[in-house]
């Protein structure tokens, strides 16, 4: 099978050196790319690269792109908008926006509108804080939510007080990924930080600290790590316990919302939580984030009470990219979503015979249109913490190996709706090619 040749793509790295840092735009993209390729054009399921190698993309811009590259119905929208009005203001596409959120996600009555997951998070937990009149917050140990110094990674070494602090575990590479200098001092003093999937060590830390707790903050799949999804009852007795302890609970639904349904996670396993965020499949590709809950909670904006400013908060070609968006989704009824879960698990079921025909001890797990790759011997792996001795250095390998055969995933595989059975079947041949590769390698050593 022909192995990619990335000149250009090389040289853009060499001089992207010398006025980026490590030649890319986010730490996380070279965490899972060592060896960046240049991409120009996108079309349905397939990207280009500036050698012109055409690539089948699962990593689909890690996460947003849920209609494919360069969606006609977005595309126009954007350029209408374009043609109208493209410096931010208020203006009449933010109130439609928010009507499509609003129809869609059941716990958003009011809706605001931010630039990245991150910030919408931010404004999340800021409400939260206000609404509850309390400081702390609990967030789970693998969920990702973004850059804060507070939010993002921290390793728990005492149990009984689940405050995390800076470091980073031998065996764990997201406690490795996630640890940065220039954080500023006591980050971590307003946050718990728990297993997932664990409602007895919630229910302990509630039991001492309920009070003094104001969200519970949780992707309700663990997309960003290991692809866990709930037990059964969990997200149900969180909800439960956030109620009894007047505790508000966040679903981050950056990565789950408009891609497991067009319901949203919450649609999905029928349990409301009181505030959503939102970003990625939310504007199709397009800078976009939202921030949405209960009107008793929001209204601590309404009421002035809690501030949340930004120049480019509903940016009006966001807001074009937002409408145009769900009017995809919404299509005959959310099809789209049954093609992406038909393609996912196409090609889950195809990996897994792959595996088992190289002897690769292979466990995918998520939902049908996100699913990530581990190799363990495990049948199924619950949280963070049980993740742990899946090999991440063999995932890596799989990943390159594809790469270098026209194939992007990034530490799993994301299906759109324009991926085709013929895109399945091509990524097949390639992960076959690959699979039997690390097999040689193996049988070497
Ligand atoms: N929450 C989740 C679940 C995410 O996956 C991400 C990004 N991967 C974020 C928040 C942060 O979003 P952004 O990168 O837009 O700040």
């Amino acid at each position: 099978m022909a192995i990619l040749e990335t000149p250009k793509s090389d040289e853009t790295a060499k001089f992207g050196r010398k006025v980026i840092p490590s030649a890319m735009m986010s730490n996380f993209r070279r965490r899972v790319d060592q060896h960046p390729v240049y991409f120009t054009y996108g079309n349905g399921a397939r990207l280009y690269d500036v050698d012109g190698n055409e690539y089948i993309d699962f990593s689909i811009s890690y996460g947003p792109a849920i209609l494919g590259h360069s969606n006609e119905h977005i595309q126009d929208a954007i350029i209408r908008q374009a043609r109208r009005l493209y410096t931010p203001n208020t203006h009449d596409l933010e109130v439609q926006a928010a009507q499509k959120v609003v129809d869609h996600i059941a716990s958003a009555e009011l809706v605001r509108f931010a630039c990245s997951g991150t910030e919408a998070n931010r404004g999340a937990l800021r409400v939260a804080r206000a609404y509850t009149g309390r400081n702390m917050y609990l967030r789970f140990n693998g969920h990702y939510h973004g850059g804060l110094d507070h939010l993002l990674g921290g390793i728990v070494l005492d149990n009984d007080n689940p405050i995390p602090v800076e470091g980073e575990m031998e065996n764990d590479r997201y406690s490795q990924w996630t640890n940065t200098k220039g954080r500023y001092e006591g980050a971590f003093n307003q946050v718990y930080m728990i297993e997932w999937n664990d409602l007895p060590a919630m229910e302990r830390l509630f039991g001492k600290y309920g009070e003094e707790i104001a969200a519970v903050i949780m992707e309700p799949v663990m997309v960003n790590n290991a692809g866990c999804l709930p037990e059964p009852g969990y997200l149900e007795g969180v909800r439960e316990l956030c109620t009894k302890h007047g505790v508000v609970l966040i679903f981050d639904e950056v990565l789950t919302g408009f891609r497991i349904d067009l319901k949203g996670a919450q649609g999905y396993f029928g349990v409301e939580p009181d505030m959503t965020t939102l970003a990625k499949g939310l504007g199709g590709g397009l800078p976009v984030s939202s921030f949405c809950g209960k009107q008793e909670i929001m209204d601590t904006i309404s009421r002035g009470e809690v501030v949340q400013g930004g120049t480019y908060n509903g940016h009006p070609l966001a807001m074009a990219g937002v409408i145009a968006a769900i009017e995809e989704y919404e299509k005959n009824d959310g099809l789209i979503f049954k093609h992406i879960n038909k393609m996912g698990t196409l090609l889950k079921d195809g990996l897994r015979n792959i595996a088992e025909e190289n002897d690769q001890s292979l466990l995918l797990q998520g939902f049908p249109g996100a699913w990530t790759l581990l190799f363990t011997n495990k049948k199924k792996v619950i949280n963070h913490q049980d993740s742990l001795d899946s090999d991440f250095i063999k995932a890596g390998r799989f990943a390159e190996l594809l790469k270098e055969r026209g194939v992007i995933i990034t530490t799993r595989f994301c299906t759109s709706a324009a991926h085709t059975e013929k895109d399945i079947g091509d990524t097949l041949d390639r992960a076959n090619d690959a699979m039997k590769i690390m097999k040689d390698e193996e049988g070497r050593r």
